[in-house]
This record gives structure tokens, C-alpha cells and sequence, in this order.
């Protein structure tokens, strides 16, 4: 946490005080404390404050000793995810104004808590890593054969799924997650079906390993929830069931056209998926 940036909590005058809100955070120092605890403060608002202003305030007027991530206070960074009265939330994209006089603060659920707000992210990167999220085995091309192009229409099957901020709130919201932390999990199987669908990309049938496992895309229970919480509208529970209907389809193909090769890297992940859509 970068503490020398400006914050709306570093321009607060008291006169402009929209009303006091109580904040309970929950702290946890795994190197100090035997176990975690609540801790409450009490903060000035401004009508235009978000969850985050008021834990910015509490980090520079009131206890410096608060730990958690921030950086963009645009919901562009994805960094600021953290539990808000039980609901996983991006603390720059949630409005003082439509909580209550009091509110509750507690790290992302799910995941393993670092230092207070933090928690460690290290199995979600490994994640986004597994399912190989880059254009993979695309068509060599040369100088003289010119760039790739892409239709504006093909952009458009995967761009939803390229707005994700990596900010875990999904993984906090899903029940199957929960249940069972080595799920791929929401954001990392739909960054895979943004690769699957882009029409330069090559590179399914190396991924599917990952996707079509039963920890893949076959441990969700399509509850919806990762969708529901995601403040990007990334819509990873769609991304999943698209996945399995794809999935489904490479299995019954490999039945009815036993005689194809299944070389990896042989098809366009866009026609694989358009055979599999059309069935
Ligand atoms: S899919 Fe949405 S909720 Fe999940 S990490 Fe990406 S932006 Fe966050």
C-alpha cells in the first residue's frame, strides 16, 4: 500500500462531514496475534466516499498500522477486493451512501489471509497460469504475409470475457471454491474461453487438460454467484457452462469421428466451438 498518494480521505474538512460511520475491521498479524479479532473506528464521511476513502482514512488519520492492497481507485487495478457486511466487493466501487451507519470489513473470503485485509494470491496466479491465457499455437507468419486480422464480430465472441481486473471476488462469492480450493475456479476458466473463442489462438486443445478436468469446468455447480459479484459484468458462470457444452461435444466427436486427427493445435478454437454451439 502505497501511503503518499492522495486520497479523498487525505481532502476531508471536517464542515463537509456527511455523517460518522462505524467500521469494524477485521485484523489479523499471523506473526503477532494468537488469533484473529474485530476492531472498530469511527470515521468522518463525505457523501461521495466509497468503502475505500473510509479505510484510506483509517490508514492515514487513525492507525497506520492497518494492512491491505489499493492502487487505482477505478476498479480498474482489481486490487481493493475485500468482504463488505458479507459480500465480496471492490471496495473503490462501493458507495458510503448505500451502506449503513455501520459497516463490517473482513479479508476475501476463501483465501488464505496474509495480514489483516490481504490475503495471499499465490494458488489464483498459479491458476491463471495453468490454463496457459495467451495466444498459444497460432499460425506462424511471415513479414511479407502481413499482420493478423480480426473482424470486428470476432472480437466481439471473446471481448466480455477479456474486461476481467483479476480481482478475486469471484473466488470469494463461489460456494464450489469454497468447498474445494483447488477448482481452477470462475476467473481463470472464463481468461481460457476468452483464449478458446479468439480467433487467432490455436491453442485449445492444450488447455483443455486444464479447463475439461474435473477440476475444471465440471466442478461447477453453476450457482451463478462468481457472475452476480463481479463488478466487471465479466460473466464467468457463462464462460464455464459455454465451456462444458464445447467440452461435451470434443467428447462425442471423438466417438463419431474416431478416424480425425486429434493432433493438439490442428483446429481453430472458434470452429471447435461453432461445431459444438450448432449441435
Ligand atoms: S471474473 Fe470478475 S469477479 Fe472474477 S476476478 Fe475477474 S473481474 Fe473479478
Amino acid at each position: 500500500m502505497n501511503s503518499e498518494k492522495v486520497t479523498a480521505a487525505d481532502q476531508v474538512e471536517p464542515s463537509k462531514t456527511a455523517r460518522m460511520l462505524e467500521v469494524e475491521i477485521l485484523r489479523y498479524d499471523p506473526d503477532q496475534d494468537e488469533a484473529p479479532y474485530y476492531q472498530v473506528y469511527q470515521v468522518p464521511c463525505q457523501e461521495e466516499w466509497v468503502v475505500l476513502d473510509a479505510v484510506n482514512y483509517i490508514k492515514d488519520k487513525l492507525d497506520r498500522t492497518l494492512s491491505y492492497r489499493w492502487s487505482c481507485h477505478m476498479a480498474v487495478c482489481g486490487s481493493c477486493g475485500m468482504m463488505v457486511n458479507g459480500e465480496p466487493t471492490l471496495s473503490c466501487h462501493a458507495f458510503i451512501r448505500d451502506l449503513p451507519d455501520r459497516i463490517k470489513i473482513e479479508p476475501l473470503e476463501n483465501f488464505p489471509v496474509a495480514r489483516d485485509l490481504i490475503v495471499e494470491m499465490d494458488s489464483f496466479v498459479e491458476k491463471l497460469s495453468s490454463v496457459k491465457p495467451y495466444i498459444n499455437a497460432a499460425i506462424e507468419k511471415t513479414p511479407e504475409e502481413g499482420t493478423y486480422t480480426q473482424l470486428p464480430q470476432q472480437l466481439q465472441d471473446f471481448q466480455l470475457y477479456t474486461q476481467c481486473i483479476n480481482c478475486l471476488l469471484c473466488y470469494s462469492a463461489c460456494p464450489q471454491f469454497a468447498l474445494n480450493e483447488d477448482f481452477v475456479g470462475p476467473a481463470a476458466l472464463a481468461l481460457a474461453h476468452r483464449y478458446n473463442l479468439d480467433s487467432r489462438d490455436r491453442g485449445r486443445s492444450v488447455r483443455e487438460d486444464v479447463v475439461a478436468s474435473n477440476l475444471g469446468v465440471w466442478e461447477c455447480s453453476f450457482v451463478g454467484a462468481c457472475s452476480e459479484v463481479c463488478p466487471k459484468h465479466v460473466d464467468p458462470a457463462a464462460a464455464i457452462q459455454q465451456s462444458k457444452i464445447a467440452a461435451t461435444g470434443d467428447y462425442f466427436m471423438r466417438f463419431l469421428t474416431p478416424w480425425k486427427k486429434t493432433t493438439k493445435g490442428q483446429k481453430s478454437s472458434k470452429e471447435i466451438h461453432d461445431e459444438a454451439s450448432k449441435r
